[in-house]
């Protein structure tokens, strides 16, 4: 049975993957405009730069949950054996910036929105790491 597909890294990834590698999140922030975004892209979400900088800072890896779904088939090979899968889209506490990943923990998790979660790391190969999300337990 074929493995997850690994992240493929190309110019403006490569910083982003080499830290989750390290298990650290870090994100890009435009030298232009100052803001956070994610992914980089060649043009800047916010400043609309063609040419846009980025440097890429750490973050806390903290934020909240703002949607949701439940993958109960998988359209991609290596999945099959993590079904169902729960995908998260969160809000990092450092800005308007979003991330997508798994929330590990089963998907039958009490989730709501606003839920509080902080991201982890799944090794999926020596040297490949992808963020994913823990919730927080509530006080
Ligand atoms: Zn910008």
């Amino acid at each position: 049975m074929p493995g997850r597909p690994l992240p493929v890294a190309d110019d403006l990834s490569a910083s982003f993957w080499a830290a989750a590698a390290e298990h650290r999140l870090v994100i890009a922030r435009c030298f232009r405009c100052n803001e956070l975004t994610h992914p980089p892209d060649l043009v800047c979400p916010h400043c609309h730069h063609t040419d846009p900088q980025f440097r890429f800072e750490p973050v806390s890896g903290s934020g909240t949950v703002c949607s949701w779904t439940v993958l109960h088939q998988s359209f991609l090979p290596g999945f099959d054996d993590d079904l169902p899968l729960l995908l998260v889209d969160v809000r990092l506490d450092e800005g308007d910036v979003r991330l997508i990943g798994r929330l590990l923990g089963g998907a039958d998790a009490a989730l709501r929105a606003g839920s509080r979660v902080t991201v982890t790391f799944e090794d999926l190969a020596p040297g490949v790491a992808i963020p994913a999300f823990a919730l927080v337990p509530e006080a």
